[in-house]
């Protein structure tokens, strides 16, 4: 398996707010607790939970379903529109950012 192509925007963990999965994440801005956002990275990357295990979440959900490359386009394309979203700043009241978040919430990198 291939590793997923995360590119460290940060945009996953800075809004974990958005998805039922991650909202327990939300250190009160929406943003994870664990996130360090001056290095963009997770403090707790070993120990993260299996929500934020794009391997995992393809293993339990999606494995069945389609192929791994194939899930892994999916979730980039949802990181790049999350991503965009995020910069335009429609992010609380656009019910497509919302569905993106819940996808969003399985992909963070393994
Ligand atoms: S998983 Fe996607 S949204 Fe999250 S940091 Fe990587 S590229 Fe950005
Ligand atoms: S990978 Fe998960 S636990 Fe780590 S900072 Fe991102 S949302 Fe938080």
């Amino acid at each position: 398996m291939t590793e997923f192509p995360c590119y460290r925007c940060g945009a996953c963990c800075r809004n974990v707010h958005l998805a039922i999965e991650t909202a327990h994440l939300d250190r009160g801005d929406g943003c994870c607790r664990h996130y360090d956002e001056k290095q963009k990275l997770c403090l707790i990357y070993s120990d993260r939970p299996d929500i934020c295990r794009i391997n995992v979440q393809y293993a339990e959900k999606y494995i069945n379903h389609m192929s791994w490359e194939s899930f892994c386009a999916i979730n980039l394309e949802a990181c790049r529109q999350l991503e965009k979203l995020v910069a335009s700043r429609n992010i609380d009241t656009s019910s497509k950012m919302s569905a993106i978040a819940i996808e969003l919430s399985k992909i963070i990198p393994s």
